[in-house]
Protein backbone atom coordinates (compact mmCIF):
# COMPACT_ATOMS: atom_id res chain seq x y z
CA UNK A 1 0.00 0.00 0.00
CA UNK A 2 1.30 3.66 -0.63
CA UNK A 3 2.14 5.31 2.09
CA UNK A 4 2.62 9.23 2.27
CA UNK A 5 3.37 11.49 4.94
CA UNK A 6 1.06 13.85 6.04
CA UNK A 7 2.01 17.69 6.76
CA UNK A 8 -0.01 20.17 9.07
CA UNK A 9 0.93 23.70 8.00
CA UNK A 10 -0.99 25.88 9.97
CA UNK A 11 0.03 29.50 8.76
CA UNK A 12 -1.03 32.98 9.95
CA UNK A 13 -3.72 33.45 7.30
CA UNK A 14 -4.30 29.94 6.11
CA UNK A 15 -4.43 26.34 7.12
CA UNK A 16 -2.80 23.86 4.93
CA UNK A 17 -2.48 19.85 4.72
CA UNK A 18 0.47 18.09 2.28
CA UNK A 19 0.52 14.53 1.69
CA UNK A 20 4.46 14.10 0.53
CA UNK A 21 5.57 10.95 -0.76
CA UNK A 22 8.95 9.10 -0.72
CA UNK A 23 10.75 11.61 -3.00
CA UNK A 24 9.28 14.47 -0.84
CA UNK A 25 7.15 15.28 -3.80
CA UNK A 26 3.16 16.94 -3.09
CA UNK A 27 0.85 14.29 -3.56
CA UNK A 28 -2.21 15.99 -2.70
CA UNK A 29 -2.81 19.56 -0.84
CA UNK A 30 -5.51 21.27 0.37
CA UNK A 31 -5.88 24.81 1.74
CA UNK A 32 -8.21 26.92 3.52
CA UNK A 33 -8.24 30.93 4.72
CA UNK A 34 -9.55 32.01 8.15
CA UNK A 35 -10.54 34.81 9.58
CA UNK A 36 -8.61 37.50 10.93
CA UNK A 37 -9.57 39.94 13.79
CA UNK A 38 -8.18 43.39 14.45
CA UNK A 39 -10.19 44.51 17.72
CA UNK A 40 -8.12 47.98 17.87
CA UNK A 41 -5.38 49.43 15.99
CA UNK A 42 -2.05 47.26 16.49
CA UNK A 43 -4.23 43.96 17.75
CA UNK A 44 -4.40 40.63 16.33
CA UNK A 45 -6.02 37.65 16.60
CA UNK A 46 -7.40 34.61 15.67
CA UNK A 47 -10.27 31.83 17.03
CA UNK A 48 -8.57 28.93 18.12
CA UNK A 49 -11.42 26.79 17.28
CA UNK A 50 -11.08 27.87 13.78
CA UNK A 51 -7.67 27.19 13.63
CA UNK A 52 -8.52 23.61 14.52
CA UNK A 53 -11.36 23.26 12.35
CA UNK A 54 -9.79 24.85 8.92
CA UNK A 55 -6.83 22.36 10.24
CA UNK A 56 -9.12 19.06 10.97
CA UNK A 57 -11.03 20.14 7.34
CA UNK A 58 -8.38 20.31 5.13
CA UNK A 59 -6.37 17.09 6.58
CA UNK A 60 -10.06 15.37 5.29
CA UNK A 61 -10.04 17.11 2.11
CA UNK A 62 -6.15 16.64 1.22
CA UNK A 63 -6.93 12.83 1.94
CA UNK A 64 -9.76 12.36 0.10
CA UNK A 65 -8.83 14.26 -2.91
CA UNK A 66 -6.10 11.78 -3.29
CA UNK A 67 -8.79 9.18 -2.58
CA UNK A 68 -6.92 7.40 0.80
CA UNK A 69 -7.37 6.81 4.80
CA UNK A 70 -5.61 7.11 7.60
CA UNK A 71 -3.91 3.47 6.67
CA UNK A 72 -2.16 4.97 4.00
CA UNK A 73 -0.54 8.03 6.27
CA UNK A 74 2.50 7.12 8.07
CA UNK A 75 2.82 10.24 10.28
CA UNK A 76 1.81 13.60 10.67
CA UNK A 77 4.32 16.19 11.05
CA UNK A 78 3.11 19.57 12.67
CA UNK A 79 4.67 22.93 11.77
CA UNK A 80 2.95 26.11 12.93
CA UNK A 81 2.94 29.79 13.10
CA UNK A 82 4.95 30.50 16.52
CA UNK A 83 4.36 32.50 19.39
CA UNK A 84 0.66 32.84 18.81
CA UNK A 85 -0.87 32.16 22.10
CA UNK A 86 -3.91 29.90 23.30
CA UNK A 87 -5.45 29.96 26.48
CA UNK A 88 -8.01 26.78 27.15
CA UNK A 89 -9.73 25.21 29.84
CA UNK A 90 -8.63 21.49 30.92
CA UNK A 91 -12.29 20.39 31.91
CA UNK A 92 -13.40 21.32 28.38
CA UNK A 93 -10.93 21.91 25.49
CA UNK A 94 -12.74 25.27 25.01
CA UNK A 95 -10.41 27.96 24.46
CA UNK A 96 -11.33 30.98 27.17
CA UNK A 97 -10.48 33.85 24.35
CA UNK A 98 -9.59 34.42 21.53
CA UNK A 99 -5.94 33.90 20.44
CA UNK A 100 -3.30 36.51 20.77
CA UNK A 101 -1.49 36.48 16.87
CA UNK A 102 1.84 36.92 16.76
CA UNK A 103 1.49 40.41 15.07
CA UNK A 104 -0.79 41.98 18.23
CA UNK A 105 1.10 44.64 20.01
CA UNK A 106 -1.23 45.36 22.88
CA UNK A 107 1.63 44.07 25.08
CA UNK A 108 4.19 46.53 23.75
CA UNK A 109 4.20 48.80 27.00
CA UNK A 110 3.88 45.88 29.38
CA UNK A 111 7.25 44.71 28.11
CA UNK A 112 8.80 48.19 27.89
CA UNK A 113 8.03 47.75 31.80
CA UNK A 114 10.34 44.85 32.01
CA UNK A 115 13.30 46.20 30.38
CA UNK A 116 12.91 49.44 32.27
CA UNK A 117 12.80 47.59 35.45
CA UNK A 118 16.03 45.98 34.01
CA UNK A 119 15.43 42.24 32.90
CA UNK A 120 16.33 42.91 29.52
CA UNK A 121 19.52 41.28 30.29
CA UNK A 122 18.69 38.80 31.74
CA UNK A 123 15.53 37.82 29.31
CA UNK A 124 18.60 37.75 26.60
CA UNK A 125 20.81 35.36 28.18
CA UNK A 126 18.72 32.87 28.95
CA UNK A 127 16.00 32.64 25.91
CA UNK A 128 18.07 34.11 23.26
CA UNK A 129 15.34 36.81 22.36
CA UNK A 130 15.11 40.41 22.43
CA UNK A 131 12.43 41.27 24.92
CA UNK A 132 9.67 41.78 22.50
CA UNK A 133 5.51 41.40 22.56
CA UNK A 134 6.00 39.57 19.39
CA UNK A 135 6.69 36.63 21.94
CA UNK A 136 4.21 34.66 23.98
CA UNK A 137 4.99 35.49 27.42
CA UNK A 138 3.24 39.31 27.52
CA UNK A 139 0.36 37.65 25.65
CA UNK A 140 -0.04 34.94 28.36
CA UNK A 141 0.10 37.39 30.87
CA UNK A 142 -2.14 39.53 29.35
CA UNK A 143 -4.89 37.02 29.18
CA UNK A 144 -4.32 36.09 32.61
CA UNK A 145 -4.95 39.31 33.98
CA UNK A 146 -7.99 40.50 31.62
CA UNK A 147 -10.30 37.65 31.52
CA UNK A 148 -12.13 37.35 34.36
CA UNK A 149 -10.92 34.57 37.06
CA UNK A 150 -8.50 33.52 34.40
CA UNK A 151 -5.49 34.45 36.52
CA UNK A 152 -6.67 31.60 39.58
CA UNK A 153 -8.12 28.96 37.04
CA UNK A 154 -4.83 29.08 35.99
CA UNK A 155 -3.40 28.95 39.60
CA UNK A 156 -5.97 26.32 40.44
CA UNK A 157 -4.87 23.88 37.29
CA UNK A 158 -7.81 25.16 35.38
CA UNK A 159 -6.79 26.38 32.61
CA UNK A 160 -3.80 24.77 29.86
CA UNK A 161 -1.40 27.20 27.49
CA UNK A 162 -0.23 26.36 24.52
CA UNK A 163 1.23 27.55 20.89
CA UNK A 164 -0.50 26.39 18.24
CA UNK A 165 1.28 23.36 17.69
CA UNK A 166 0.16 22.45 21.05
CA UNK A 167 -3.08 23.36 20.27
CA UNK A 168 -3.48 20.63 17.04
CA UNK A 169 -1.35 18.27 19.26
CA UNK A 170 -3.71 18.26 21.87
CA UNK A 171 -7.20 18.07 19.44
CA UNK A 172 -5.98 15.81 17.31
CA UNK A 173 -4.85 13.36 19.95
CA UNK A 174 -8.07 13.62 21.49
CA UNK A 175 -7.58 15.90 24.16
CA UNK A 176 -4.86 13.39 25.43
CA UNK A 177 -0.97 15.30 24.70
CA UNK A 178 -0.48 18.12 26.47
CA UNK A 179 3.49 19.06 24.49
CA UNK A 180 5.28 21.58 22.86
CA UNK A 181 8.48 20.71 20.38
CA UNK A 182 11.60 22.36 21.91
CA UNK A 183 11.76 25.13 18.55
CA UNK A 184 8.12 26.35 19.69
CA UNK A 185 9.05 26.40 23.54
CA UNK A 186 12.13 28.57 22.39
CA UNK A 187 9.49 31.33 20.86
CA UNK A 188 7.72 32.24 24.18
CA UNK A 189 10.13 33.71 25.80
CA UNK A 190 9.70 31.29 28.94
CA UNK A 191 12.10 28.88 28.13
CA UNK A 192 15.85 28.98 28.97
CA UNK A 193 17.59 27.75 25.39
CA UNK A 194 20.51 26.54 27.20
CA UNK A 195 19.59 24.75 30.15
CA UNK A 196 16.32 23.38 27.72
CA UNK A 197 13.63 23.75 30.78
CA UNK A 198 10.72 26.50 31.54
CA UNK A 199 12.65 29.12 33.83
CA UNK A 200 11.22 30.24 36.97
CA UNK A 201 12.57 33.45 36.91
CA UNK A 202 10.85 34.18 33.95
CA UNK A 203 7.72 32.59 34.91
CA UNK A 204 7.67 34.31 38.51
CA UNK A 205 8.22 37.62 36.79
CA UNK A 206 5.11 37.31 33.98
CA UNK A 207 3.26 35.59 36.73
CA UNK A 208 2.53 32.38 34.35
CA UNK A 209 1.87 29.54 36.71
CA UNK A 210 3.69 26.80 35.52
CA UNK A 211 0.92 24.06 35.59
CA UNK A 212 -0.30 25.26 32.65
CA UNK A 213 2.47 24.96 30.78
CA UNK A 214 3.40 21.97 28.09
CA UNK A 215 5.77 18.81 27.91
CA UNK A 216 8.56 19.99 25.77
CA UNK A 217 9.55 17.42 23.15
CA UNK A 218 11.93 17.50 20.77
CA UNK A 219 10.90 17.93 17.44
CA UNK A 220 11.56 15.06 15.75
CA UNK A 221 9.58 11.97 18.23
CA UNK A 222 6.77 9.68 18.07
CA UNK A 223 4.52 11.69 20.75
CA UNK A 224 1.49 9.67 20.31
CA UNK A 225 -1.13 8.98 18.14
CA UNK A 226 -4.13 10.67 16.50
CA UNK A 227 -6.96 9.62 18.16
CA UNK A 228 -8.95 7.05 15.74
CA UNK A 229 -12.33 8.99 15.44
CA UNK A 230 -10.65 12.07 14.34
CA UNK A 231 -9.34 10.79 11.04
CA UNK A 232 -10.46 7.56 11.08
CA UNK A 233 -7.59 5.45 12.24
CA UNK A 234 -4.51 5.77 14.64
CA UNK A 235 -1.83 8.11 13.22
CA UNK A 236 1.43 8.61 14.93
CA UNK A 237 1.59 12.19 15.68
CA UNK A 238 5.79 12.33 14.94
CA UNK A 239 7.04 16.03 14.63
CA UNK A 240 6.33 19.62 15.32
CA UNK A 241 8.41 22.44 14.55
CA UNK A 242 7.98 26.28 13.93
CA UNK A 243 7.21 27.25 10.72
CA UNK A 244 10.58 29.18 10.32
CA UNK A 245 12.81 26.02 12.02
CA UNK A 246 11.10 23.66 10.10
CA UNK A 247 11.29 25.44 6.56
CA UNK A 248 15.03 25.55 7.32
CA UNK A 249 14.68 21.88 7.53
CA UNK A 250 12.73 21.53 4.79
CA UNK A 251 15.46 23.20 2.57
CA UNK A 252 18.10 21.03 4.25
CA UNK A 253 20.17 23.53 5.70
CA UNK A 254 21.23 20.97 8.18
CA UNK A 255 25.01 22.44 7.97
CA UNK A 256 26.16 25.00 10.41
CA UNK A 257 26.39 28.37 8.27
CA UNK A 258 23.48 27.38 5.81
CA UNK A 259 20.82 30.22 5.46
CA UNK A 260 17.21 30.04 3.96
CA UNK A 261 14.52 33.25 3.78
CA UNK A 262 11.37 32.27 4.06
CA UNK A 263 9.03 35.06 1.87
CA UNK A 264 5.19 34.75 3.78
CA UNK A 265 3.07 37.36 5.99
CA UNK A 266 6.61 37.93 7.53
CA UNK A 267 9.97 37.29 6.06
CA UNK A 268 12.07 35.23 8.18
CA UNK A 269 16.14 34.63 7.84
CA UNK A 270 17.72 31.85 9.61
CA UNK A 271 20.80 30.43 9.73
CA UNK A 272 21.83 26.83 11.14
CA UNK A 273 24.87 27.45 13.80
CA UNK A 274 24.80 23.31 14.77
CA UNK A 275 25.46 22.89 18.41
CA UNK A 276 26.47 26.42 19.31
CA UNK A 277 24.00 29.18 20.55
CA UNK A 278 25.58 32.17 19.34
CA UNK A 279 24.74 35.48 20.29
CA UNK A 280 23.72 37.82 17.90
CA UNK A 281 25.61 41.54 17.67
CA UNK A 282 23.68 43.05 15.11
CA UNK A 283 19.89 42.16 16.58
CA UNK A 284 19.29 39.18 15.88
CA UNK A 285 17.65 36.37 18.05
CA UNK A 286 18.87 33.05 18.43
CA UNK A 287 16.56 30.28 18.79
CA UNK A 288 16.48 26.58 18.88
CA UNK A 289 16.53 24.93 15.45
CA UNK A 290 14.86 21.45 14.31
CA UNK A 291 16.83 18.43 14.72
CA UNK A 292 16.96 14.77 14.74
CA UNK A 293 20.12 14.34 16.59
CA UNK A 294 19.56 13.52 20.84
CA UNK A 295 21.15 17.26 21.08
CA UNK A 296 19.98 20.73 20.03
CA UNK A 297 20.52 22.65 17.45
CA UNK A 298 20.39 26.37 17.25
CA UNK A 299 19.79 28.92 14.47
CA UNK A 300 20.53 32.59 13.68
CA UNK A 301 17.60 34.32 13.23
CA UNK A 302 15.89 37.48 11.63
CA UNK A 303 12.16 38.48 11.32
CA UNK A 304 10.38 41.42 9.23
CA UNK A 305 6.73 41.49 10.32
CA UNK A 306 5.18 42.87 7.52
CA UNK A 307 6.78 40.85 4.22
CA UNK A 308 3.49 39.42 1.52
CA UNK A 309 1.21 41.00 4.04
CA UNK A 310 1.93 44.20 2.42
CA UNK A 311 0.80 42.88 -0.54
CA UNK A 312 -2.43 41.51 1.00
CA UNK A 313 -2.66 45.32 2.25
CA UNK A 314 -2.63 46.63 -1.28
CA UNK A 315 -5.18 43.99 -2.22
CA UNK A 316 -7.67 43.78 1.01
CA UNK A 317 -7.46 47.68 1.91
CA UNK A 318 -5.82 49.35 -0.65
CA UNK A 319 -7.83 47.81 -3.17
CA UNK A 320 -5.07 48.64 -5.77
CA UNK A 321 -4.61 45.09 -6.94
CA UNK A 322 -7.13 41.43 -7.35
CA UNK A 323 -4.90 39.27 -6.78
CA UNK A 324 -0.99 39.05 -5.35
CA UNK A 325 0.16 37.69 -8.25
CA UNK A 326 -0.33 40.47 -10.89
CA UNK A 327 1.62 42.65 -8.72
CA UNK A 328 4.99 41.55 -10.32
CA UNK A 329 3.31 42.55 -13.95
CA UNK A 330 2.53 46.25 -12.26
CA UNK A 331 6.06 46.45 -10.78
CA UNK A 332 7.89 45.16 -14.04
CA UNK A 333 5.77 48.38 -16.13
CA UNK A 334 7.83 51.01 -14.78
CA UNK A 335 11.67 51.33 -14.77
CA UNK A 336 11.61 51.92 -11.20
CA UNK A 337 9.98 52.81 -8.30
CA UNK A 338 10.37 56.94 -8.59
CA UNK A 339 11.72 57.29 -5.48
CA UNK A 340 9.15 56.07 -3.39
CA UNK A 341 9.93 54.43 -0.38
CA UNK A 342 7.35 52.18 1.50
CA UNK A 343 8.49 51.23 4.54
CA UNK A 344 6.03 48.76 5.80
CA UNK A 345 6.74 48.77 9.63
CA UNK A 346 2.56 48.39 10.50
CA UNK A 347 3.24 46.41 13.58
CA UNK A 348 6.44 47.94 14.65
CA UNK A 349 9.99 46.99 13.39
CA UNK A 350 11.46 43.60 14.04
CA UNK A 351 15.27 43.10 13.21
CA UNK A 352 17.70 44.92 13.43
CA UNK A 353 15.59 47.98 14.23
CA UNK A 354 13.50 47.02 17.17
CA UNK A 355 11.27 49.76 17.46
CA UNK A 356 7.75 48.62 18.87
CA UNK A 357 6.29 52.00 18.33
CA UNK A 358 7.37 52.38 14.05
CA UNK A 359 4.22 52.55 11.66
CA UNK A 360 4.22 52.38 8.03
CA UNK A 361 5.72 55.65 6.15
CA UNK A 362 5.92 56.66 2.66
CA UNK A 363 8.23 58.71 1.68
CA UNK A 364 9.85 60.79 -1.59
CA UNK A 365 6.29 60.66 -3.31
CA UNK A 366 5.74 63.29 -6.06
CA UNK A 367 3.02 64.23 -8.24
CA UNK A 368 3.56 61.71 -10.87
CA UNK A 369 4.02 58.78 -8.83
CA UNK A 370 1.40 56.00 -10.15
CA UNK A 371 0.23 52.95 -8.72
CA UNK A 372 2.70 51.09 -10.44
CA UNK A 373 5.32 52.88 -8.28
CA UNK A 374 3.57 52.26 -5.55
CA UNK A 375 3.27 48.63 -5.62
CA UNK A 376 6.50 48.33 -6.84
CA UNK A 377 7.91 49.85 -3.93
CA UNK A 378 5.57 47.62 -1.86
CA UNK A 379 7.34 44.51 -3.35
CA UNK A 380 10.74 46.26 -3.04
CA UNK A 381 10.10 46.89 0.56
CA UNK A 382 9.80 43.27 1.45
CA UNK A 383 13.53 42.73 -0.58
CA UNK A 384 15.00 45.73 1.13
CA UNK A 385 13.95 44.54 5.36
CA UNK A 386 15.45 40.79 3.99
CA UNK A 387 18.35 42.75 3.21
CA UNK A 388 18.65 44.56 6.07
CA UNK A 389 18.50 41.20 7.68
CA UNK A 390 21.30 39.30 5.54
CA UNK A 391 23.73 42.35 6.38
CA UNK A 392 23.24 41.65 10.20
CA UNK A 393 23.50 37.95 9.73
CA UNK A 394 27.03 38.89 7.51
CA UNK A 395 27.76 40.93 10.21
CA UNK A 396 27.77 38.28 13.26
CA UNK A 397 28.69 35.15 10.83
CA UNK A 398 32.04 37.21 9.75
CA UNK A 399 31.44 36.49 6.16
CA UNK A 400 29.67 37.46 3.31
CA UNK A 401 26.51 35.40 2.27
CA UNK A 402 27.45 32.98 -1.10
CA UNK A 403 23.61 32.02 -1.43
CA UNK A 404 19.95 32.30 0.02
CA UNK A 405 17.75 29.42 -0.51
CA UNK A 406 14.59 30.65 -0.23
CA UNK A 407 10.75 30.12 -0.09
CA UNK A 408 7.29 30.96 1.10
CA UNK A 409 4.26 31.91 -0.45
CA UNK A 410 5.59 35.25 -2.28
CA UNK A 411 8.87 33.44 -3.49
CA UNK A 412 6.90 32.92 -6.72
CA UNK A 413 7.35 36.52 -7.44
CA UNK A 414 9.86 36.34 -9.81
CA UNK A 415 10.44 40.52 -10.17
CA UNK A 416 10.86 40.27 -6.12
CA UNK A 417 13.48 37.50 -6.22
CA UNK A 418 15.50 39.16 -8.88
CA UNK A 419 15.08 42.68 -7.37
CA UNK A 420 16.60 40.64 -3.91
CA UNK A 421 19.34 39.31 -5.92
CA UNK A 422 20.27 42.71 -6.77
CA UNK A 423 19.82 44.43 -3.78
CA UNK A 424 22.09 41.62 -1.71
CA UNK A 425 24.64 41.42 -4.78
CA UNK A 426 24.33 37.51 -3.75
CA UNK A 427 22.80 34.53 -5.83
CA UNK A 428 19.25 33.50 -4.79
CA UNK A 429 17.86 30.01 -5.29
CA UNK A 430 14.30 29.07 -5.52
CA UNK A 431 13.94 25.43 -5.22
CA UNK A 432 11.33 23.39 -7.07
CA UNK A 433 8.90 22.79 -4.38
CA UNK A 434 8.52 26.33 -2.28
CA UNK A 435 6.45 24.00 0.06
CA UNK A 436 9.50 23.91 2.55
CA UNK A 437 7.79 24.60 6.00
CA UNK A 438 5.21 21.45 5.88
CA UNK A 439 7.87 19.13 3.73
CA UNK A 440 10.14 20.05 7.31
CA UNK A 441 7.56 19.02 8.99
CA UNK A 442 6.90 16.20 7.03
CA UNK A 443 10.60 15.13 7.11
CA UNK A 444 10.96 15.66 11.01
CA UNK A 445 7.67 13.29 11.40
CA UNK A 446 9.13 10.87 8.85
CA UNK A 447 11.81 10.36 9.96
CA UNK A 448 11.03 9.54 13.28
CA UNK A 449 9.18 6.49 12.16
CA UNK A 450 11.24 5.74 9.46
CA UNK A 451 9.79 6.31 6.49
CA UNK A 452 12.88 7.85 5.73
CA UNK A 453 16.17 6.53 6.40
CA UNK A 454 17.79 9.82 7.48
CA UNK A 455 19.10 13.51 6.21
CA UNK A 456 21.26 12.05 3.00
CA UNK A 457 18.22 10.47 1.55
CA UNK A 458 16.26 13.51 2.42
CA UNK A 459 18.93 15.64 1.09
CA UNK A 460 18.38 13.73 -2.71
CA UNK A 461 14.93 15.25 -2.76
CA UNK A 462 16.59 18.87 -2.74
CA UNK A 463 15.84 19.89 -6.37
CA UNK A 464 16.31 23.52 -7.85
CA UNK A 465 13.59 25.33 -9.32
CA UNK A 466 15.06 28.55 -11.00
CA UNK A 467 18.59 31.04 -9.82
CA UNK A 468 18.39 34.59 -9.88
CA UNK A 469 21.78 35.60 -10.51
CA UNK A 470 22.62 39.68 -9.04
CA UNK A 471 22.53 41.81 -12.34
CA UNK A 472 23.09 45.50 -10.90
CA UNK A 473 25.86 47.84 -11.11
CA UNK A 474 27.07 48.48 -7.93
CA UNK A 475 26.67 52.20 -7.80
CA UNK A 476 22.90 51.64 -8.43
CA UNK A 477 22.38 49.45 -5.23
CA UNK A 478 24.34 51.68 -2.70
CA UNK A 479 21.91 54.05 -4.16
CA UNK A 480 18.90 52.32 -3.55
CA UNK A 481 20.39 51.59 -0.28
CA UNK A 482 20.71 54.57 0.48
CA UNK A 483 17.37 55.66 0.15
CA UNK A 484 16.14 52.84 1.75
CA UNK A 485 18.28 53.82 4.89
CA UNK A 486 16.62 57.10 4.45
CA UNK A 487 13.06 55.96 4.99
CA UNK A 488 13.38 53.96 7.74
CA UNK A 489 15.35 56.85 9.66
CA UNK A 490 11.85 58.38 8.58
CA UNK A 491 10.03 55.65 10.06
CA UNK A 492 12.42 55.81 13.12
CA UNK A 493 11.37 59.89 13.87
CA UNK A 494 7.66 59.40 13.31
CA UNK A 495 7.67 57.47 16.17
CA UNK A 496 9.73 59.23 18.54
CA UNK A 497 7.74 60.68 21.18
CA UNK A 498 5.83 63.76 19.95
CA UNK A 499 6.79 66.09 23.01
CA UNK A 500 9.47 67.53 20.99
CA UNK A 501 6.85 69.12 18.51
CA UNK A 502 4.13 69.96 20.95
CA UNK A 503 3.28 73.43 21.17
P1 LIG B 1 1.81 32.30 5.55
O1 LIG B 1 2.27 30.89 5.64
O2 LIG B 1 2.57 33.26 6.39
O3 LIG B 1 0.32 32.47 5.71
P2 LIG B 1 2.41 32.08 2.68
O4 LIG B 1 3.74 31.45 2.61
O5 LIG B 1 1.22 31.28 2.27
O6 LIG B 1 2.15 32.80 4.07
O7 LIG B 1 2.46 33.37 1.75
C1 LIG B 1 1.36 34.20 1.63
C2 LIG B 1 1.84 35.62 1.51
O8 LIG B 1 2.54 35.77 0.29
C3 LIG B 1 0.66 36.57 1.49
O9 LIG B 1 0.97 37.65 2.35
C4 LIG B 1 0.58 37.04 0.03
O10 LIG B 1 0.21 38.40 -0.03
C5 LIG B 1 1.98 36.84 -0.47
N1 LIG B 1 2.03 36.42 -1.89
C6 LIG B 1 1.51 35.31 -2.43
N2 LIG B 1 1.75 35.26 -3.76
C7 LIG B 1 2.46 36.36 -4.06
C8 LIG B 1 3.03 36.89 -5.26
N3 LIG B 1 2.93 36.26 -6.43
N4 LIG B 1 3.69 38.07 -5.16
C9 LIG B 1 3.81 38.72 -3.99
N5 LIG B 1 3.31 38.27 -2.85
C10 LIG B 1 2.64 37.12 -2.86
Amino acid sequence: MEKYVMALDQGTTSSRCILFDHAGRIASIAQMEFTQYYPQPGWVEHDAMEIWSSQYGVAMEAMAKLGVTADNIAAIGITNQRETTIVWERATGKPICHAIVWQCRRTAQMVDAVKAAGYGDMIREKTGLVPDAYFSASKIAWILENIPGAMERAQNGELMFGNVDTWLIYNLSGKRLHVTDYTNASRTMLFNIHTLEWDDELLDLFEVPKCMLPKVVPSSAIYGMTDKLILGGEIPIAGAAGDQQSALFGQCCFEPGSVKNTYGTGCFLLMNTGHEAVDSKNGLVTTIAASTSGEVEYALEGSVFIGGAVIQWLRDEMRMIRTAKETSDYAERVEDSAGVYLVPAFTGMGAPYWNQYARGTIVGVTRGCKKEHFIRAALESIAYQSSDLIRAMEEDAGHKLTELKVDGGASANNFLLQFQADIIGSKVLRPECVETTALGAAYLAGLAVGYWKDKDEIRENWQLGRTFEPSMDEEKRVALRNGWKRAIHAAQVWAQDDSLYME
